[in-house]
């Protein structure tokens, strides 16, 4: 059975990268009728950040990519956080202690520093500790053995490094970028014990998901440097033949495509980088996330979706079922995915039209509420359907909409100065006769009649002085259908402004 996991560690917000991540990794389990685990990666005690856990519980729950297991909804392979582990993970440094695949390392802060210090000096362009300099270095293959021994029982401080064999070309076929070859030399001896106890992200990484059966492995490209690191562990660790596949994502780009996408971006482009909110629970700084900012879920997600994946034709608007239907990660790309925010409003507004208009009219009496303004269900279901095909968001239907409640106080100088003339007036004139003179009611038709009899007796083009009238009742020169506005207004309330405009 199919089983993959979202692994975050709780450091912070969680970024559009990772939910990204996780949706994928729901879409393959979805898929593949497999199982999607969600485990927190807290080994890091000195990054954790209080209230990342809950964040990344309510993100995931609102875009409705919930977990089949987790911390909240443990299964048969917990606990799921890494910190509830804490005691698995020994007896493993200690397996590849024993096959003589790890050591023990003594070395302080300033005699590692010191090392880099040496290396920088000679060119060396990344100091690692690696098989040629761990022969100048405190540790269980320097030292003699019984000195080993008594540093350990004296209970001095020390660190468990994996032992990477010098010349071996480790390799890894993976899902989406092919055979991926690294040579051994490259890489350093990595801390797998730290000398507070904890394991690293690296050890602790690959033996819950070896515990937990997982059989892919869908990450961000990041980790890509390090899958030949794990590929050693589970040789070392006996596990070869179980390993996970593994399928690194592509970057987040930044939107002009140079460089991967930060926060800094989002600051400088004011557009949301975090699903919903965030507080920094240390600086108290709110960052503006996709929810609050007036994203639908399902519009959302579909967006994120092709951050990186197509269906391979034209089809853009994918449902959560569709998506599950149509995923795989074949369809994944190898290069960066640009970040274009006008893609994601584009599609919230196709999710948004979609909407019935009762549920339109409830996010704008909702609005409207707060303001301390209540209309009757029908009007609003009026307004929002003639707004629907100009919002972005739902508040867009109140923003937008004002003047279809409040008549205007003021006209656009702008619009008035290019349309406002004699023959608006006229028109204007002999149309708010023909209303008041209208008997029954008055509904787009019937306005727009009215309105082309009064320009033809007249002898005006109805063209010409059709921005002014709109001018003269809404206060601004564009917007929705005007007879349809003319319709929600009512006579009584077209004569009014029709007055106020002429006077
Ligand atoms: N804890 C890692 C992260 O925060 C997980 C990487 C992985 O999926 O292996 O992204």
């Amino acid at each position: 059975q199919v089983r993959v996991r979202f692994a975050p560690s709780p450091t912070g917000a969680l970024h559009i990268g990772g939910v990204r991540t996780a949706l994928y990794n729901y879409l393959f389990a979805k898929k593949n009728g497999g199982k999607f685990l969600l485990r927190i990666e807290d080994t890091d005690q000195a990054r954790f950040v209080p209230g990342a856990e809950g964040y990344i519980k309510d993100a995931l729950d609102w875009l409705g990519i919930s977990p089949d297991e987790s911390p909240w909804k443990p299964g048969d392979s917990g606990p799921y956080r890494q910190s509830e582990r804490k005691e698995m993970y020994m007896q493993y440094a200690q397996d590849l202690l024993d096959k003589g695949h790890a050591y023990y390392a003594f070395d302080t802060a300033e005699e590692l520093e010191a090392m880099r210090q040496r290396l920088t000096a000679a060119r060396v362009v990344s100091p690692q500790y690696n098989s040629i300099t761990r022969t100048q270095m405190k540790n269980s293959l320097t030292l003699p053995a019984d000195e080993v021994k008594a540093r350990l029982e004296s209970g001095e401080p020390y660190v468990i490094r994996i032992k990477i064999p010098r010349k071996e070309e480790i390799r890894l076929n993976d899902m989406v970028r092919g055979w991926v070859m690294v040579h051994s030399n490259s890489l350093d001896d990595k801390v797998l014990m730290k000398s507070d106890g904890m394991p690293t992200y690296h050890l602790a990484n690959i033996v819950d998901d070896h515990l937990m059966k997982i059989t892919h492995v869908i990450r961000g490209e990041e980790w890509l440097p390090s899958a030949p690191l794990h590929v050693l562990l589970y040789r070392y660790l006996g596990w070869e033949d179980s390993m996970p596949e593994f399928a690194h994502l592509p970057l987040l780009l930044k939107p002009d495509g140079n460089g991967k996408l930060s926060k800094r971006d989002a600051e400088k482009h004011g557009f949301p980088l975090f699903p919903m909110d965030w507080k920094d629970p240390i600086t108290g700084e709110v960052s503006e996330g996709f929810k609050e900012a007036g994203y639908l879920p399902e519009a959302f997600l579909n967006f994120l979706a092709f951050l990186g994946w197509n269906p391979g034709d034209h089809r853009e608007i994918f449902s959560m079922e569709e998506l599950t239907e149509a995923f795989s990660v074949e369809r994944i790309g190898k290069s960066g995915t640009k970040f274009d925010i006008n893609k994601a409003k584009w599609y919230n507004e196709q999710y948004l039209r979609k909407k019935p208009d009762t549920v339109l009219a409830s996010y704008l009496s909702r609005d409207l509420k707060k303001e301390g303004i209540t209309i009757s269900d029908e009007k609003a279901e009026k307004i929002a359907s003639v707004m629907k095909e100009r919002a972005t968001f739902p508040a867009d239907l109140w923003k937008e909409g004002r003047f279809m409640i409040f008549a205007p106080e003021a006209f656009d100088p702008q619009v008035a100065a290019k349309r406002w003339n004699r023959d608006a007036v006229e028109v204007l004139k002999t149309y708010r006769e023909k209303l008041s003179r209208l008997e029954g009611p008055m509904d787009a038709d019937t306005a727009k009649n009215l309105l082309e009899n009064a320009a033809q007796e007249k002898e005006i083009k109805l063209g010409k002085v059709m921005q002014a009238v709109r001018l003269a009742i809404t206060g601004v020169g564009a917007g929705p259908d005007l007879m349809q506005v003319f319709e929600i207004l009512g006579r009584e309330e077209l004569i009014k402004r029709i007055d106020f405009a002429l006077n």
